[in-house]
């Protein structure tokens, strides 16, 4: 298969659509943030923290200052034959009370896994993980990578990506299985504030074909419109094979960096992320923006 190639019109888009502040898991606040992405020549950057919207006023303060757009986004969780799947919703109205309260339920399912987590953890002989946990976490979302760098900080592991790989993955202590909402419910709410519902980084999911079009089937009937072409998580390869199967399905095509924070390693630079190919439709085509 040839897959299309990333020369296009919009070659010089700057514009990041996925990105995560201390209000989720990410390591720079909201200011900091906003003022980072304009830093790299971002012009528009979505912020799209976990299961939250509380960083968008600050995240928009910060942007008049620094000249750049900001689009109100959220990523959320969702479970899908056992496994958890990542929906973004994009220029979602944080206010709108059907998202609102889906978001707090997630976040309150986050803190009974997250009591869960340290037990297991606690049974494995690392006692203290909510607490140590929570001083990572500045505000209500608390997940694993708040629970990764209190691992790594007592010295359990060596760096992020080690700490997944030892605790905090299937079949590891410090995993444990939890029930989110379901891909339609995430679609819903994204949807009923206005917003744009994408399949986050599709190719982390690990889905064989047929699986991968069960979801896709699911998602569209449920009302998705887009897909992450391009994603900072995503090989050269995955780009390629998702740009093909968003022109192949006519879904729009999304790019964003997943940027997290200076020290949350590898896949996290908003300069090298790869350009859309000319052939797919930007999620943002009709936005009127100058990017
Ligand atoms: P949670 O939503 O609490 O399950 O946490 C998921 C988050 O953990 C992702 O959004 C990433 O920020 C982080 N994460 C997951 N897997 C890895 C990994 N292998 N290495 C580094 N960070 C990861
Ligand atoms: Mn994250
Ligand atoms: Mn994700
Ligand atoms: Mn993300």
């Amino acid at each position: 298969m040839i897959w299309p190639t990333f020369t296009s019109k919009h070659l010089m888009a700057s514009i990041d659509l996925h990105s995560h502040s201390t209000v989720s898991d990410g390591s720079l606040t909201p200011t900091q943030l906003i003022r980072f992405a304009a830093s790299k020549g971002i012009r528009v950057l979505a912020l799209t923290d976990h299961d939250a919207v509380d960083g968008l006023p600050e995240a928009r303060a910060a942007a008049r200052e620094a000249g750049i757009e900001v689009v109100a986004g959220v990523e959320i969780s969702a479970t899908w034959k056992d496994r958890t799947i990542h929906i973004v919703g994009l220029r979602v109205d944080p206010e709108h009370p059907t998202l609102v309260e889906g978001l707090a339920a997630q976040r309150s399912g986050r803190v009974g896994r997250a009591e869960r987590m340290a037990e297991s953890l606690a049974k494995a002989g690392i006692p203290g993980g909510l607490e140590g946990a929570y001083e990572y976490a500045t505000e209500q979302v608390i997940g694993r990578t708040h629970f990764a760098r209190f691992l790594v900080n007592r010295g359990h592991a060596k760096d992020m990506r080690s700490v997944f790989k030892k605790f905090l993955v299937q079949g590891k202590p410090g995993y444990v299985p939890h029930q989110w909402t379901s891909v339609e419910n995430a679609v819903a709410w994204i949807r009923a504030s206005g917003g744009i519902a994408v399949l986050a980084h599709p190719g982390r999911y690990d889905l064989k074909t047929g699986n991968l079009n069960a979801l896709l089937d699911l998602f569209v009937a449920a009302g998705g419109t887009a897909i992450e072409v391009v994603s900072g998580s995503h090989t050269p390869e995955m780009n390629g094979r998702f740009a093909y199967l968003a022109k192949e399905r006519g879904l729009l095509a999304s790019r964003g960096s997943d940027y997290h924070g200076p020290e949350q390693g590898a896949y996290l630079d908003l300069e090298r992320l790869p350009q859309l190919p000319a052939d797919c439709v930007p999620v943002w085509h009709d936005w009127g923006l100058a990017v």
